[in-house]
């Protein structure tokens, strides 16, 4: 697997590559390797594409620095996940470069529905995405991108990037949550968790299940939604927010039966925020 850190010498890789006559997939991580990120690996298995993984852990994206510098690295078993599942290429960008010129003001018209949910609560975040994910798709030009649907909301992002500055060229394809045996979704900060902490996250997707089959029943959803806020929250559990959405444009559900209807979940435990969703 080659491993370029300058974007000059990757921009002149993918050139190559496509001189060549071969399209190029990308797979976009944060680096701290699990099973939700090579669910994704094995999913661009199945095009001829030669397959490159970005490993960037983007400060623009997290609103404190602590948050930031605790995020956990593991480059050494990375390399070892990427070469198992025959990856042409780690690009692994020099942080000064990566954001070099990128915060320059530059107006950032995101979709309205990309204020709610996490836009609503971490601030400046999607505009950090957004700014690093447009720059990447840039550097390398795929014709094929692979997304986790765990984040749901910056999946229709990057939707919405594809659309509006890269004509649709780039296809967006979503991959399905991969969640530990009880449940809990993986995360990389699932790494700051004891045991017990994640025992404890993981009656959050329990509860969605239930909350599901009482939707399907047709329970008052603003009245299941408060109730299992008062359910889950505890001295553990701090939740920030637990929605009813349509998958589609993210308008509150109100009839009790919808088609496209997804819970979201963000949540705090020991300090360490997860995210998760459901379809209903
Ligand atoms: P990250 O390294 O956390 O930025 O994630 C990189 C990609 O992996 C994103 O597209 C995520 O949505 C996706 N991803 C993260 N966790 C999971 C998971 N548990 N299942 C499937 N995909 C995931």
């Amino acid at each position: 697997m080659k491993i370029i850190t300058s974007i000059e010498e990757q921009k002149e890789y993918c050139s190559s590559i496509e001189a060549e006559g071969n399209n190029i997939s990308l797979i976009p991580t944060m680096g701290n390797l699990h099973s939700g990120h090579e669910s994704l690996l094995l999913l661009s298995r199945s095009t001829k594409n030669k397959r490159i993984v970005s490993l960037f852990v983007n400060p623009l994206q997290f609103d404190s620095i602590s948050d930031y510098r605790s995020y956990p690295s593991s480059i050494d078993s990375d390399i070892e996940i990427l070469e198992r599942n025959k990856v042409d290429c780690l690009f692994m960008p020099d942080e000064n470069q990566m954001i070099e010129n990128i915060n320059h003001p530059e107006t950032i018209h995101l979709p309205q529905y990309m204020s709610i949910l996490c836009g609503k609560h971490r601030k400046g975040h999607f505009d950090g995405v957004f700014k690093i994910v447009k720059k990447l798709f840039k550097i390398i030009n795929p014709s094929i991108a692979y997304f986790g649907k765990k984040d749901y909301q910056q999946l229709m992002m990057v939707r919405h990037i594809a659309k509006e500055y890269f004509g649709n060229r780039i296809e967006i394809v979503a991959g399905d949550t991969v969640r530990e045996s009880n449940g809990l979704a993986m995360s990389s900060r699932n790494n700051r968790l004891s045991l017990t902490d994640k025992k404890i996250a993981s009656s959050v997707h329990k509860e969605l299940i239930i909350m599901r089959e009482s939707i399907n029943l047709g329970s008052n959803n603003q009245e299941l939604l408060k109730k299992s806020i008062d359910a889950l929250s505890d001295k553990y559990i701090k939740i920030e927010y637990l929605e009813l959405l349509s998958s589609v444009d993210f308008s509150i559900i109100s009839k009790k039966n919808a088609d496209n209807a997804m819970l979201f979940v963000a949540f705090y435990i020991s300090g360490v925020r997860l995210i998760d969703n459901i379809d209903v």
